[in-house]
């Protein structure tokens, strides 16, 4: 089962939806801007915070 999750790449500072898997820790995202494409993806967890 995944979660909606956003993802934020660490290069270029891009936000995007994605799907996180925890049975799947090892799956490596990618930037989707064809100009960036870096793979320093960081799943942002939805922390309820002001
Ligand atoms: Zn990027």
């Amino acid at each position: 089962m995944s979660v909606a999750t956003k993802f934020k790449c660490l290069r270029c500072g891009h936000e995007f939806d994605g799907h996180y898997d925890p049975k799947a820790p090892l799956v490596e995202w990618t930037c989707p801007l064809p100009e960036c494409k870096s793979n320093s993806i960081r799943p942002m967890k939805e922390k309820k915070r002001e």
